[in-house]
């Protein structure tokens, strides 16, 4: 789950990490009213979930009041990426000196945080990444000893910190990192920690994103989701129990189980198509929640094939198929579809789907195959 940059900047400053003073505005005069509070030059910045707001426009500098509420009539008015903006920070402006990268991220081969510092902060770390990986100062943290102050210390001289700043530093990386790992974080990231005029170090930006399966820990947390950024179909997914992503490509994939979700994909791929989504239905799925699966599936518009991957276990494969047959019924479609079903009451799912005409294939290398095939057969929807 992603946090907007305020929620982010809120669980950041619980834990000590210097943000700047500010608050939320959905409206012009609430963003005049917040800069009238704080008295001073203030920054105004669209809360979406997307990087790369500056450049896009939509992260204002205003001296006064007045001119507060007019940038912030303007960034509301805005989509950024797509997103339409529905809120604003405001916040005091920064006295930027220099800007610096840090971060921790969950290092899936390393099974270990990872923290990561740049001199060049307020820049993408892809980009540093690709441009100048030298910059990029790493350590591991062991999870049991946690965050070491020699490990903080070897990142500051790494990035050219010098006297009080690695002080300061020190404090905010070990700040940071309880941080990420009292909310469960996959990420938590301040690009860019801001040098100020004055020496001192102040989180200018800060994004974290919280591990899913670990919400049920912080209800607290979990109540920050903001549900108008999801899509309505992955919205409507949550609402039925189904685990969906939307993705670009052009075969829609139901299937039981995430592994198995993952491998369908994968064999997608491999046989020169394109996954339009990950979809699991979970164990057991009863018809009704098939129906609501493919539903999902077939509003995807650039959907030209379906590929159903079960594996019958706690799920049967004739629950399934009467459950794509009573989906078909409600929306018909000339999509073709493509079934594997093996397991549990295969045979009788096999029957049912013979009957309505769909594609059957005894493996999923052969199903795979198939969909590839038809989706292309079929081409662009009209
Ligand atoms: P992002 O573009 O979505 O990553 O948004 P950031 O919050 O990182 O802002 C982008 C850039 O805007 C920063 O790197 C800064 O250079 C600049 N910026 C943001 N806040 C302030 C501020 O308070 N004062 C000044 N002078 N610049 C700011
Ligand atoms: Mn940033």
């Amino acid at each position: 789950m992603k946090l907007q940059e305020y929620q982010s900047k809120r669980i950041f400053a619980q834990y000590g990490v210097p943000v700047p003073e500010g608050g939320i505005a959905t409206t012009p005069q609430q963003a005049r009213e917040i800069a009238e509070r704080l008295g001073k030059s203030v920054v105004v910045k669209a809360q979406v979930l997307v990087g790369g707001r500056g450049k896009a426009g939509g992260i204002k500098l205003a001296e006064t009041p007045e001119e507060a509420e007019t940038v912030a009539a303007q960034i509301l008015a805005m989509n950024l990426k797509g997103l339409p903006v529905r809120s604003v920070l405001v916040e005091g402006a920064a006295d930027i000196a220099s800007e610096i990268y840090l971060g921790i991220v969950i290092d899936r081969a390393a099974k270990r945080p990872v923290m990561m510092a740049s001199s060049e902060g307020g820049i993408e770390i892809e980009e540093v990444a690709r441009r100048a990986p030298e910059k990029i100062i790493k350590v591991t943290v062991d999870p049991f000893l946690g965050l070491q102050g020699y490990q903080v210390r070897e990142v500051a001289y790494g990035i050219g910190l010098d006297g009080d700043l690695i002080r300061g530093f020190l404090k905010v990386a070990k700040e940071l990192y309880i941080a990420f790992t009292k909310s469960d974080a996959s990420l938590a990231e301040i690009n860019p920690l801001v040098v100020t005029g004055g020496r001192t170090l102040l989180a200018v930006d800060a994004k974290m994103l919280l591990d899913d399966n670990a919400l049920f820990r912080h209800p607290e947390l979990a109540e920050m989701r903001d549900l108008e950024e999801e899509t309505p179909a992955e919205r409507e997914a949550r609402g039925y129990g189904i685990s969906y992503v939307q993705l670009d490509g052009t075969i829609g994939c139901m299937v039981n189980g995430a592994g198995l979700a993952m491998a369908t994909m994968d064999l997608t791929k491999l046989y020169g198509g394109a996954p339009a989504n990950f979809l699991d239905i979970g164990g057991g799925a009863k018809a009704d929640k098939v129906a609501a699966a493919l539903r999902l599936i077939l509003s995807d518009e650039n959907v030209r094939a379906v590929l159903f991957n079960i594996f019958g276990g706690i799920t049967r494969c004739d629950e399934v198929a009467r459950g794509i047959l009573a989906a078909l019924e409600e929306i018909p479609t000339d999509i073709p579809m493509v079934a594997r079903l093996v397991g549990t009451n295969e045979e009788e799912g096999r029957a049912i789907l013979a009957e309505a005409k769909m594609i059957t294939a005894a493996t999923l290398e052969e199903a795979a195959q198939k969909a590839v095939a038809a989706a292309s057969a079929y081409g662009a929807r009209t």
